[in-house]
């Protein structure tokens, strides 16, 4: 065989093989086989020594030719092997856009929004507006002006969290009292004031170191305890249900005078005592009062013209109540199978 047809026969074969490859793995594997330095061009190549002067320039250039064709023919095959690669990796992990997603269920409204909601609904259809204050309090606004100084007992009536000697979480929605009666005197007042409130205190199930409070307050001219109570009375029902029967007992607090706990008979069993009035009858509603004269007199309502009532009570209990919850710990728990049930 000569020099020229060994190259064609080179040529032929190399194309052969080139075009049988699937894999880029296999590229480098043929280029060594037929272009590398051992390769079997160089090998026909070498052969060119053995020609006379006037054959090898011919010869020559074949292989070059040969050369040339056999790379150009293996860049060609490297691209289409390797863009068919990315088309099958991209394919493999396709997503079908074709496809229904899936659905994402609207959430709803907390327990305690919703509670806070209806109680803010009922009292506003009494004429109560909302007023809001902060969670963080000065230690004068949560205490020493609600008539607790200092020395005063009924500070441990209260565990506190401290921000530092003068600022405090509040532990009770009553400080907006002092702000609101300071930013509206000498209006009369008819409020709510809901909100967070905080205590140092071990968490139970009947106690959180967090929870919601209403605070409502009165001023006014001739503002007696029946109507207190009346406000009560109204709020009971909305809340709870017709014909709810009220009572009062003495209570105290420093920042009213007279004190009463307002409670209501029990929904669940009419009174005749079960387990969530603990065998009495009775639920506690509020604790409430007359506005202390020196509470008033630090808002800048003058006691002898004015008086006014005010009472607290929680949010998360009345909603422990109506629902039958007996932990009040699942109210910041974040446990979906405790919230999708309300
Ligand atoms: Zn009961």
């Amino acid at each position: 065989m000569n020099i020229n047809e060994a190259l064609e026969a080179l040529e032929r074969e190399g194309m052969e093989a080139l075009d049988a490859l699937s894999r880029s793995e296999e590229l480098p594997v043929w280029y060594r086989a037929f272009l590398g330095r051992k390769g079997r061009l160089t090998d026909v190549l070498r052969a060119l020594g053995k020609l006379s002067t006037e054959e090898r320039p011919a010869a020559g250039k074949k292989g070059n030719e040969v050369k040339i064709a056999l790379e150009n023919a293996f860049n060609d095959r490297q691209e289409a092997i390797r863009e068919a690669e990315l088309q099958a990796a991209l394919s493999s992990d396709a997503v079908d856009v074709t496809l229904p997603g899936r659905p994402v269920k609207p959430g709803h409204l907390h327990l305690s929004t919703r509670t806070l909601r209806r109680v803010r609904e009922i009292f506003g259809e009494m004429g109560f507006q909302v007023y809001e204050a902060p969670e963080v309090e000065t230690d004068e606004n949560n205490f020493e002006l609600l008539n607790i100084p200092a020395y005063h007992p009924a500070r441990d009536m209260w565990d506190t969290f401290w921000v530092d000697d003068q600022v405090v979480l509040r532990t009770h929605t009553s400080p907006g009292q002092i702000r609101c009666m300071r930013e509206r005197h000498p209006e009369p007042i008819r409020v709510i004031l809901p909100g967070k409130c905080y205590r140092y205190e071990q968490i139970t199930p009947r106690s959180e170191h967090q929870f919601y409070q209403v605070e409502g307050l009165a001023v006014g001219h001739n503002i007696r305890l029946t109507d207190l109570i009346g406000t009560m009375q109204q709020f009971a029902e909305k809340m709870y249900g017709e014909g709810r029967q009220m009572r009062i007992r003495g209570s105290y607090f420093p920042f009213t005078e007279p004190s009463v706990e307002v409670d209501m008979d029990c929904m669940l069993c009419k009174g005749e005592g079960c387990r969530v009035c603990k065998h009495t009858g009775w639920l506690e509603v509020a604790g409430a009062g007359m506005v202390h004269p020196v509470v008033l007199r630090n808002g800048g309502y003058d006691p002898d013209e004015w008086s006014g009532f005010a009472f607290g009570m929680g949010v998360e209990r009345p909603a422990m109540l109506q629902h039958g919850i007996e932990d009040i710990r699942y109210f910041y728990g974040n446990d979906l199978r405790f919230l999708r049930q309300f």
